[in-house]
């Protein structure tokens, strides 16, 4: 299968990385939209949020706590935002589950 993030998780294509354990990979965006802004994927592919199943779950958990151990690490003490896109309609251009971990400036709501 051609997946970008399946490359970066098998160590084919180089990657900055934050935080890495057997079932899973953070590693800063390329393109970053935050002074911190990052990607927590889990290493098994999974197409995204509309596919997370009983399962499959528990690695989601699992991106959770290594979210908040993270940001912890990195002292986002004034918070962040986690996204997930999903599909054509939530502006997913990655075909590989990933949530994007963005911080270190204040963050508008509603998004556009
Ligand atoms: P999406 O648009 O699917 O929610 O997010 C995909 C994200 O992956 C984008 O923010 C994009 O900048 C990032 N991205 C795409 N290709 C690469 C890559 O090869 N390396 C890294 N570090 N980030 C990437
Ligand atoms: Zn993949």
């Amino acid at each position: 299968m051609d997946c970008i993030f399946c490359k970066i998780a098998a160590g084919e294509i180089p990657s900055n990385k934050v935080f890495e354990d057997d079932q899973v990979l953070a590693f800063y965006d390329l393109d970053p939209q935050a002074p911190v802004h990052f990607l927590v994927i889990p290493k098994e592919h999974i197409s995204g949020a509309d596919q997370i199943t009983a399962e499959n779950s528990g690695v989601v958990a699992h991106i959770f706590e290594v979210i908040a151990k993270v940001t912890a690490e990195l002292g986002l003490t004034g918070g962040f935002r986690v996204v997930t896109n999903c599909g054509e309609d939530g502006g997913q251009t990655v075909g590989h589950l990933h949530f994007h971990v963005l911080g270190r400036r204040s963050l508008a709501w509603p998004p556009g």
